[in-house]
C-alpha cells in the first residue's frame, strides 16, 4: 500500500481526530464566557465516518493517532470509539488530548478499550488562576485526573502547559519542580496565534529558550535524547534526580515544520494539512454523498500532496487562521 508523502518529502504517519466541538471549559485564550455558538450534532462526524477514515489513513501508513476535541471526553460512547480505533491493523500509539475535568472518571475504561498515552492541557497549579484561565473551579478534579491516568497505566503522562507573559509564566519552575515527584512529561508549549476574536500579541509570547534558561538557573537540565533525531515537536531534557521530564515545544521561535508528519481532521470532518492554514478539504460531504473508499483515499493523497511547507507565523505575510484551538482541536 502506498504511503502518504507529501511534496517536501515529508512522510505523515499522525492523524489527529477532533471528535467533538463541545467543552466543558471556558478557557480565555479559546473562546468568549458565553462560549461559541456550537454545531448541530447532524454537522458532526459520527463515529463510524471518522473509524472509516481513520481505516483508510492507516491503510496508507498513519501509525499514529490522536483523538482531540474541543473536549473529546464530553463526547457520549468515546470509549468505545477508542476500542473501535486501537483495532485497526497498523495503528502503534493511540492518544487523547483532553482538559483532564473528566479524566478521573475515564483513565481506567480508556486505558482497557486500548488508548496508549494522555495529554493533559493545563496552565495553571493554582486554584485561582486556573479558576481565571479555564473559567471553571476544576484544578482538583484535573490533578485527581492526572493521577488516576498514572494508575491506569496510561503512560506517558504528559502535561501541555502554554506558557504566557505576565499571565503564567511565574509557574514554570513549579511545574519543572513536579517531575521530581510525578513521572509526568510536562511540555512547554510556546503562546501561538490562536485567540478567540481579539489578534495575537507576540510580546507575550516567551520562547523555549526564555523558558529553559530559567528553569536551568533553578537546576541543570540534562539533555534526554539526541537533540537532532526528534521523535515529536519537543526537545527532551530531565533533571538528572527526576522521574519526570520536561520537553520543550517552539512553533514559534523555532518551528519544526520540516519535519511534520500530522494531518487533523475537524469534528465537522474537514481535512486540515496544516494547524495554521485555512485551506481544508471537506471530507463529511464527500463520504455522505456516497464516495468509495477509493475515492476518499484519493483525496487523502490530494491533500497530503498540497500540504503548505511551513506556517508564516514570523513573516508579515501571516494571517491568523479563522477557526479557533476548539474548532481543531490543537
Ligand atoms: S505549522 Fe503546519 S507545517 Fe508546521 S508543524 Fe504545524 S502543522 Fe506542520
Amino acid at each position: 500500500m502506498s504511503k502518504l508523502i507529501d511534496s517536501y518529502n515529508r512522510s505523515i504517519d499522525y492523524l489527529r481526530l477532533s471528535v467533538t466541538d463541545r467543552c466543558n471549559l471556558r478557557c480565555v485564550y479559546c473562546m468568549p464566557a458565553e462560549g461559541i455558538p456550537l454545531m448541530d450534532f447532524h454537522d458532526i462526524l459520527r463515529y463510524e465516518e471518522l473509524l472509516r477514515i481513520a481505516t483508510i489513513a492507516a491503510r496508507h501508513g498513519i501509525t499514529k493517532l490522536r483523538i482531540t476535541g474541543g473536549e473529546p471526553l464530553v463526547r457520549k460512547g468515546i470509549a468505545e470509539f477508542i476500542k473501535e480505533l486501537a483495532r485497526l491493523p497498523g495503528v502503534e500509539d493511540l492518544s487523547l488530548t483532553t482538559n483532564g475535568v473528566l479524566l478521573k472518571e475515564f483513565a481506567s475504561s480508556l486505558k482497557k478499550a486500548g488508548l496508549t498515552r494522555v495529554n493533559v492541557s493545563l496552565d495553571s497549579l493554582r486554584p485561582e488562576r486556573f479558576n481565571k484561565i479555564t473559567r471553571g473551579d476544576f484544578l482538583n478534579n484535573v490533578l485527581e485526573g492526572l493521577e488516576e491516568a498514572e494508575m491506569a497505566g496510561l503512560n506517558p503522562v504528559k502535561i501541555n502547559c502554554v506558557v504566557i507573559k505576565e499571565f503564567n509564566d511565574d509557574e514554570i519552575l513549579d511545574f519543572a519542580e513536579l517531575t521530581k515527584k510525578k513521572p509526568y512529561h510536562i511540555r512547554f508549549i510556546e503562546y501561538m496565534p490562536f485567540e478567540a476574536g481579539a489578534a495575537w500579541d507576540r510580546d507575550k509570547c516567551i520562547s523555549s529558550s526564555q523558558i529553559m534558561e530559567k528553569i536551568n538557573s533553578l537546576q541543570n537540565l540534562v539533555p534526554l535524547v539526541n537533540l537532532e533525531k526528534r521523535t515529536g515537536p519537543a526537545r527532551r531534557y530531565k533533571f538528572h534526580d527526576a522521574i519526570g521530564e520536561i520537553g520543550f515545544i517552539s512553533p514559534v521561535s523555532d518551528h519544526f515544520c520540516g519535519s511534520c508528519n500530522r494531518l487533523r481532521l475537524t469534528a465537522d470532518g474537514k481535512l486540515r494539512t496544516c494547524l495554521f492554514s485555512d485551506d481544508e478539504i471537506d471530507i463529511k460531504n464527500v463520504m455522505r454523498g456516497g464516495c468509495t473508499d477509493r475515492e476518499l483515499e484519493d483525496l487523502l493523497f490530494n491533500a497530503v500532496r498540497k500540504k503548505p511547507e511551513r506556517h508564516h507565523i514570523s513573516d508579515n505575510i501571516f494571517k491568523k487562521c479563522s477557526r479557533t484551538m476548539s474548532f481543531i482541536g490543537g
